[in-house]
């Protein structure tokens, strides 16, 4: 069995949806498909979510009726019959009528998680009406049923695995199950999400949860690329990544795949393919557990980065000091990225500032503080880097004219990742670029 996952823009205008409909009808494999919502829709659910928050109903009214209205043009476009057209009307209308009412109810972050899983639910609900016009037999299977969430927010493979296997028993002879990206049940039952671009991770989490053969993530592009093609002019697409190096790709900010939804299918040994719905026949990405060909394969840049440095001249060398430090941030469950340490000072980076006041006030004690705010760090990932020739020097050649904050190197074979301050971003990328790759 196989899960496909399709994105937004697979699955974004109706054509789109008629290709990712032929696509996976075409591959006889018994298969498990998950659809995020139609593109635009998430965004635009995080403004009503918004306008709603700050008591702005009547503008949230007037997001909501443009939404609808782009639902029903869709609609036009993707069926044919008028059966089907009155089947799918009734569901933009439920789903409409429910974020309106949502407007009358007081709002809160949880009926927020509400309103932003509606994207989801609609698209899989009017694919499948697609699917049924179509003549393809198919289970439409509800993602609030088996994907969750504990209260650390983390996903659970035992329990979700129990629940889809349950869930998978009563249809025996069904070979093709669709599903809703992105959502889940949070520890109290409430509807809750992966976070952004999180559909990939629910097509990760089913993948290991069912033993599949492959984790099929269908975009917009034709694969992993060697650096961030909206930034850098000239890339090209990487044949093959260890799940090692993927999941630092993807943690440290391309794009192309939720920050950290490599994990399941690597602890299952899941490979999973990064291809192309427009381009299906191009080979893709195929990220494996054997390690990909020496050097380096790609850039990534993630920004919003925070340094902090906290400057301590009596106790950095006493034992326990870094210890001490690291709690601070385990308290406000901010994770670290990057850290440096000297003689007397020592360097973390966070992507999140969410606590940052909370943080700088506890490690008072240790010394002074210096935030530094809007900074990106830049990762070069491959295989064996550290050890493989000239990549350092290349590296710094590539960074001469750029004010680096922070390097490591060594932590891992597969990670070089230095801190820029994020308006030399562009200039970086495209120096490395040239460096690395001798592309323009
Ligand atoms: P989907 O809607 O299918 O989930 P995303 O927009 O989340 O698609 O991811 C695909 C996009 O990721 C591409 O269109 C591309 O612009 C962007 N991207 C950023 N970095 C990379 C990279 N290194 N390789 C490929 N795509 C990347
Ligand atoms: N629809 C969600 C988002 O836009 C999830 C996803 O597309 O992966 O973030
Ligand atoms: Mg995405």
């Amino acid at each position: 069995m196989k899960v496909m996952k399709f994105g937004g823009t697979s699955v974004g205008k109706p054509e789109r949806m008629h290709d990712v409909a032929r696509l996976i009808n075409a591959d006889p494999e018994r298969k498990i498909v998950v659809l995020s919502a139609l593109s635009g829709t998430t965004n635009a659910l995080v403004e009503i979510g918004q306008a709603a928050a700050g008591f702005q109903r009547e503008q949230a009214q007037v997001l909501i009726n443009k939404l609808a209205n782009h639902y029903h043009a869709f609609i036009r476009q993707l069926l044919k019959t008028d059966a089907s057209q009155q089947i799918a009307l009734e569901i933009i209308k439920e789903h409409f009528e429910f974020l309106s009412i949502i407007l009358r109810i007081s709002f809160s972050e949880s009926l927020n998680k509400d309103i932003l899983a509606q994207g989801e639910l609609l698209s899989t609900k009017l694919f499948s009406v697609y699917l049924e016009e179509q003549g393809i037999p198919h289970v439409l299977l509800p993602a609030l049923e088996f994907m969750s969430i504990d209260a650390e927010d983390e996903p659970q493979l035992l329990p979700i695995r129990n629940r889809l296997t349950q869930l998978l028993s009563r249809y025996a002879d069904t070979s093709l199950f669709i599903t809703q990206g992105y959502i889940c049940r949070n520890s109290k039952g409430e509807v809750d999400n992966l976070k952004r671009g999180g559909s990939d991770y629910t097509a990760s989490l089913i993948a290991a949860a069912i033993r599949a053969s492959v984790c099929e993530i269908w975009t917009d592009i034709d694969g992993m690329h060697n650096n961030d093609p909206r930034i850098v002019k000239k890339t090209i697409a990487v044949e093959q990544l260890s799940f090692d190096e993927a999941a630092e790709l993807a943690y440290f900010g391309a794009k192309i795949l939720h920050p950290t939804c490599i994990w399941p299918a690597q602890q299952e040994n899941v490979p999973v393919k990064l291809l192309n719905t427009m381009q299906p026949a191009a080979p893709g990405t195929v990220i494996q557990k054997a390690p990909s060909a020496s050097g380096v394969k790609a850039i990534a840049a993630k920004d919003g980065i925070i340094a902090i440095n906290i400057k301590s001249s009596r106790m950095l060398l006493a034992y326990g000091f870094l210890r001490k430090i690291f709690e601070v941030f385990e308290k406000y469950k901010t994770s670290i990225d990057m850290v440096t340490t000297s003689e007397v000072a020592v360097s973390v980076t966070i992507d999140n500032g969410t606590n940052l006041k909370r943080i700088l006030r506890e490690l008072e004690p240790f010394g002074t503080t210096e935030v530094e705010n809007d900074q990106t760090i830049v990762s070069i990932v491959g295989n064996e880097i550290a050890e493989t020739k000239d990549v350092l020097g290349k590296i710094f050649e590539g960074l001469t004219e750029v004010p680096v904050r922070m390097v490591s190197y060594g932590g891992s074979k597969h990670n070089v990742s230095v801190l820029i301050p994020s308006g030399f971003k562009i200039k970086t990328l495209q120096a490395l670029n040239r460096k690395l790759f001798g592309l323009e």
